[in-house]
């Protein structure tokens, strides 16, 4: 591992401890080998002057909620010192007192609250304390004998803690450990299954002894072959193997079933994760336990390894989650949802779950970190993770118990899955940001490549893809539902706006683009996602047709025919999906001029056309108002949801109100 220390970079905050701490503990986060997702965490201690002129000793600690990656200084909470260091010499106390201690003693109220590792960081004696939970050290420790081998790594630089919850009794432990220690000997210390501290005086020499103890740990996984068996291999989808899609709805269906709630599901088909699901004693180390004991809050202590039969069904694993709560519960905590997070596919991959994609993707990350730290492991002698009722402690710790009990309400399309054609731009674009902001996770294909570009967060996805092309409609769904496991909402909306020509001198060219985009495009959609829709939660689709259904134009005769059989063939899938739960709805929207059809030159010659300057043309509705992308995603969203949870069949304007369809 090599140190990410640039001198320049860090020369623009000289002299400031705190920004200091902000630039390495952004270096630390950009390396996910050393911490994943909200993982982890830094420390500097400073002085700093009350308003009373008093010099007081504190210690700025990670809150919790940031991620190393991207912290910035707010995300540091500023604690007196000097109340952590007494908290540290109080025999018992429990996890929330501690926290309300360590919120009551900091001195900007407005602060994150400060990690749970705040103790043990303030009796460190040393000005900048850094903490990760790198995988070569933790895999290393994993192993039969672990901590003889991370003392021949370190032979006598590090201090080496036995494993403990997270905490104060971590915090404790330490605080035990170290009475009349010379801490000036060590430059870290390995926290046995958990993960490692490095320390110095000034920011640079804290980080850069993180990277050479974490590379010790690396040399030594390389020296003894183990760095290299990661095993990869080509997984079944990549040779195009039919299946892999259906079944992977059908276990997200389960799963959300066994949670009360829509889940999100990514599949890792990767050449590494086909590897790893591949190993021939897969389903006895994945059932080992994760590498460190804080991603069991992502991933359950166990995966659902697909093994065939019942021992590898979704209803069979939370029959097992159920055992293990019962094994350890005690009265005052609540079973958390049997539903698996994560799932072994031999022969495919690995497939991530969460609440939202978001969710998916950090317990993907996990997976990933996890599959390979196991082969190392394994390569050295064996994986060894805690055993169940640490995991369980940590799973069930009343600090998380709170968090889930102060979580608010979650937005609206949250863990629901949509699929949107046409959305480079205009109606498709603003339906599927929409969509996205309001929790769903989206797919959006158009044949403007921009689509990549344009839908790049997360919990989007933009493909590339020509609809009136069979072969690749049918692979932009299959990549949609390997992306996230399902389909829930499908919005049938690329269209074309054809060129005005009246039928005497209707071009053939015109015709069959017309059919064929706005018409045809849509029944082979309807026929793709039909199968997924049925395995999705309150399944819909909403077909985007025009008002020029109700109202034909003059000189529209290519548009309004295939927009009228659009509407003709949504009707139909309104008869026959309703007996599956699906609901199919119309919208006609008309003059949304905020699209890509419509360019500043065509607006000025239609609205010349009328008579009317463009602001008159734009408004030219029975309202008087501008229809824009916007509204007609606002409905979409309407559609999707409660609103319209008992309407199949309905086609409904969007256009300002026109006297022709009233
Ligand atoms: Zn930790």
């Amino acid at each position: 591992m090599k140190s990410l220390w640039n001198d320049k970079e860090a020369s623009r905050s000289e002299g400031d401890p705190l920004r200091l701490r902000v630039y390495t503990s952004r270096l630390l986060g950009q390396e996910p080998s050393l911490v994943l997702h909200g993982g982890g965490n830094t420390s500097v201690k400073t002085t700093a002057t009350t308003l009373f002129g008093d010099r007081e000793d504190l210690l700025y600690i990670k809150g919790s909620g940031w991620d190393l990656a991207t912290i910035e200084e707010a995300g540091f909470a500023p604690v007196q010192l000097q109340v952590l260091t007494r908290m540290a010499e109080l025999p018992r106390l429990t996890d929330t007192e501690m926290v309300r201690a360590q919120r009551a003693a900091m001195t900007d109220p407005g602060a994150p609250t400060p990690s749970v590792e705040a103790i043990l960081h303030a009796i460190i004696p040393f000005t900048f304390v850094d903490h990760t939970h790198a995988d070569a050290v933790v895999a290393i420790s994993n192993t039969p004998g672990g901590e003889e081998r991370i003392r021949e790594v370190y032979q006598d630089r590090v201090l080496v803690v036995p494993y403990v919850m997270p905490g104060f009794i971590l915090a404790r432990k330490v605080f035990e450990l170290s009475r009349g220690l010379d801490w000036s000997r060590y430059e870290g210390m390995v926290l046995l299954h958990h993960g490692i501290f490095s320390w110095g005086n000034d920011a640079r020499s804290s980080y850069e002894r993180m990277i050479q103890l974490v590379t010790m740990a690396e040399d030594y996984l390389q020296k003894r072959k183990a760095w290299t068996a990661v095993r990869r291999v080509t997984s079944s989808t990549a040779h195009g193997v039919n299946g892999v899609e259906p079944q992977l709805a059908r276990l997200r269906r389960e799963a959300s079933l066994l949670r009360g709630a829509p889940m999100i599901a990514t599949l890792d088909d990767s050449a590494e994760a086909a590897g790893f699901a591949g190993l021939p004693d897969v389903s006895s180390i994945a059932s080992r336990g994760p590498l460190t004991p804080d991603h069991v809050i992502r991933t359950k202590p166990t995966p659902l390894v697909l093994i065939g039969g019942r021992s590898g069904s979704v209803e069979a694993f939370a029959a097992g989650y159920r055992e293990y709560f019962a094994r350890h519960a005690t009265p005052e905590v609540k079973p958390l949802d049997p539903a698996p997070r994560w799932i072994v596919w031999p022969g495919v991959g690995t497939v991530a779950l969460g609440p939202s994609a978001k969710d998916a993707a950090i317990a993907a990350d996990i997976v990933r970190h996890t599959g390979r730290a196991i082969q190392w492991a394994e390569a050295l002698g064996g994986w060894r993770a805690l055993p169940e009722e640490n995991l369980f402690e940590v799973e069930y710790w009343e600090l998380e118990q709170a968090k889930l009990k102060a979580a608010g309400s979650s937005p609206p399309f949250q863990g629901k899955i949509a699929l949107v054609t046409g959305a480079a731009s205009g109606i498709g674009l603003a339906t599927a940001e929409m969509l996205n902001r309001q929790g769903a996770a989206v797919t959006g294909l158009d044949i403007n490549p921009a689509v990549t570009r344009v839908l790049q967060k997360p919990g989007l996805l933009g493909l590339t893809c020509d609809v009136t092309d069979g072969g690749a409609l049918k692979e932009a769904v299959e990549t949609a539902i390997r992306r996230f496991g399902g389909l829930d909402i499908v919005v049938s909306n690329a269209g074309i706006f054809s060129p005005s020509e009246r039928l005497e001198e209707l071009s053939d060219a015109n015709w069959e683009q017309s059919l064929t985009l706005n018409l045809t495009s849509h029944r082979m959609l309807l026929e793709l996602v039909i199968p997924y829709l049925r395995l999705g939660f309150d399944p819909t689709i909403i077909v985007n047709a025009s008002k020029n259904v109700p109202a034909p134009g003059p000189g529209a005769g290519a548009y309004s025919v295939a927009k009228a059989g659009l509407t003709q063939l949504a009707r139909v899938a309104a008869l026959e999906l309703a007996k599956d739960g699906i609901r199919v709805n119309i919208l006609h929207p008309h003059a949304v001029f905020d699209t890509a059809a419509w360019t500043q030159e065509v607006l000025e010659a239609r609205a010349k056309n009328y008579g009317m300057t463009v602001d008159q043309y734009k408004r030219n509705n029975l309202l008087g108002v501008e229809v824009t992308s916007q509204d007609v995603a606002a409905l979409v969203c309407a559609m999707a949801g409660p609103a319209f949870a008992k309407t199949t069949g309905a086609q409904v304007p969007v256009d300002g109100g026109s006297d022709r369809v009233i």
